[in-house]
């Protein structure tokens, strides 16, 4: 075997805490500005930033936290929860941030399974503090993330207030250098299929991950931005922003607690925000508050929309309305999590208007580190055609490898060649050009005498009635077709809609066969942590539901 010749270039590791030396010495001066808990404002700049967060990692290490343990947050996007992924991540221990949507029995099982032994939570989740805190005998502090006037009187055991905490660290203490394949950071899938199970992220992945997530045809952020996470840092490092901000030199804004339409529209406004991301459920609030009040966006230009499918009147309306450019992406927490976004390429410049909407209503390309496939149900490659749809696999360098604590046992499947993948759970199409095309999870697509109806274009469709807020498809047994789908809606308030009107509404839209079976209106529609349509809840709701005409 020959021994290959080393590059002679200097051998670094990527660690996270680069990403704040870097913006500390070339943007000392841009930015951080966050909507408090108390109301206020409150803004510094990432050199002011970084020295807190190595203060804060100082002191940690002085409270005895050591590498490889995990601090868990609870807590919405603000400055101080960002201090806490570096200070953190950058001692080399491991942020785990918990989604507090969870019920507080979800969260007490995830901090004893992840072995917690400290939690920073915002003062809005005392309540759950207090309801855990017994339960949790790993923690051995509490970390209120408040300055020691607001802090809370409450009989928690070990309870810290966070600038005392910060104030027992040294400003001088320096960043060390470590293996890049430590972890850094831990987020547990949000349940929606079954147990919630961890995905450890490393610092290397972490590091090409917002490499790759600046990308001109990802997120394609610089330092002409002002960016405004609306996607929470509790759902999978809120798409890796805090990250790839400093990495750009970009100004961040956070919001808080505040994700109202107008709370939010005020923020874009006052801050010049050109760049935001979140899920579709978020935008609904937003939009219905420009709309109400007939405002324009003076500087927001553009937004990724993932998490769920981003109903194409969403993107037509930020577009045709705002001014606004929609990235719809596509990702997952075992993703770290983006694994594709839809951007035009040069080559289609020349297709119509209505061409180019349709392939920016897919799901998207690849950015460079992850590669995809569709299988069948015997893992052999579906064609890239565009109509075949199969199971979506994924490989890449921020792809999990195997679940924290190897829960579940090694998620992977192996192709001839013995390379692995990760099956997604999702079904998807991938066209000639290689925009992916998401038409269902595995358990929602909807298996209709053997084909397989989409869940998710049945959705689309139905809200792009002028009289639906909301809808959800759930298919419902069929004593000759398996499943048929049941359409489930939210009308407009005060809207004249009938049954009859949607299902008119479906034809020459889709297949005859695909069209709904009935229509059943509800007040509203259950949403998940992290806002996606709870659609496990909606079929228990529906359990017993049958159509008139299917024989039961
Ligand atoms: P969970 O898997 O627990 O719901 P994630 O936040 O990791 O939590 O969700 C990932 C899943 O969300 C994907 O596997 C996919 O089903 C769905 N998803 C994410 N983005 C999109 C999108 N743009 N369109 C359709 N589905 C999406």
């Amino acid at each position: 075997m020959q021994s290959p010749l080393h590059g002679q270039m200097m051998d670094m590791p990527l660690l996270i805490s680069s990403f704040m030396t870097h913006a500390a010495r070339h943007f000392p001066g841009i930015e951080i500005v966050s909507r408090r808990h108390e109301g206020d404002l409150h803004r510094y700049t990432y050199r002011d930033a970084e020295v807190r967060m190595r203060q804060m990692a100082s002191a940690l290490e002085r409270r005895g936290i050591e590498m490889g343990e995990r601090v868990a947050t609870l807590a919405w996007n603000g400055y101080r929860h960002m201090e806490a992924y570096y200070a953190v991540g950058g001692k080399g221990s491991i942020v785990h941030t918990i989604n507090p949507r969870l019920h507080p029995d979800q969260i007490a099982w995830i901090v004893n399974h992840a072995e917690d032994s400290m939690l920073c939570f915002d003062l809005s989740f005392l309540p759950i503090v207090e309801s855990i805190a017994p339960r949790c005998p790993s923690v051995k502090h509490w970390v209120a993330m408040c300055d020691p006037d607001h802090m809370p009187r409450s009989a928690i055991p070990n309870l810290l207030c966070f600038e005392s905490l910060l104030a027992e660290g040294d400003p001088r203490w320096q960043w060390p250098e470590f293996d890049e394949r430590s972890a850094v950071g831990l987020c547990y899938t949000s349940g929606t299929t079954g147990h919630p199970k961890g995905a450890l992220y490393a610092h290397r992945s972490t590091v090409l991950h917002a490499y790759a997530a600046s990308l001109p045809d990802a997120m394609r952020l610089s330092a002409r931005d002002v960016v405004l996470p609306v996607v929470p840092m509790f759902h999978v490092n809120a798409w890796g922003i805090p990250y790839a901000a400093p990495l750009v030199g970009a100004k961040l804004v956070f919001p808080g607690a505040h994700l109202d339409g107008k709370s939010l529209y005020e923020l874009f406004e006052g801050e010049g925000v050109t760049f935001s991301a979140g899920v579709p459920t978020v935008w609904q609030g937003l939009l219905a508050y420009v709309k109400d009040h007939l405002c324009k966006f003076s500087t927001f230009r553009r937004t990724v929309i993932g998490g769920s499918a981003c109903p194409p009147a969403m993107i037509e309306t930020f577009r045709d309305f705002y001014s606004v450019e929609v990235i719809h992406a596509w990702g997952m927490t075992e993703l770290s999590p983006l694994g594709t976004l839809a951007q035009l390429q040069s080559r289609h410049a020349r297709l119509s208007v209505m061409q180019q909407q349709r392939l920016l209503e897919k799901q998207g390309h690849v950015v460079y580190g992850i590669d995809m496939k569709i299988v069948d149900d015997q893992n052999r490659d579906l064609p890239w055609d565009g109509t075949s749809f199969g199971n979506l696999m994924v490989r890449g360098h921020w792809v999990i490898n195997s679940y924290y604590r190897n829960e579940g046992g090694n998620p992977l499947v192996r192709d001839a060649q013995g390379r692995s993948w990760f099956p997604t759970g999702d079904v998807a199409t991938i066209d000639p050009d290689g925009y992916m095309q998401i038409t269902d999870r595995t358990k929602d697509v909807i298996k209709s005498g053997g084909e397989w109806i989409s869940s998710i274009d049945l959705e689309n469709l139905a809200v792009a009635h002028p009289a639906v807020v909301q809808a959800a498809v759930i298919g419902i047994p069929h004593p000759k077709w398996d499943e048929r789908p049941l359409l489930i809606v939210v009308k407009r308030r005060g809207a004249d809609l009938t049954r009859e009107d949607l299902l008119r509404y479906y034809q020459g839209k889709v297949a005859k066969w695909w069209i709904p079976d009935d229509v059943q209106f509800v007040d509203s529609i259950p949403l998940g942590a992290t806002g996606k349509i709870l659609k496990t809840r909606l079929r228990e709701v529906f359990a017993d539901y049958r159509f008139a005409h299917s024989g039961h």
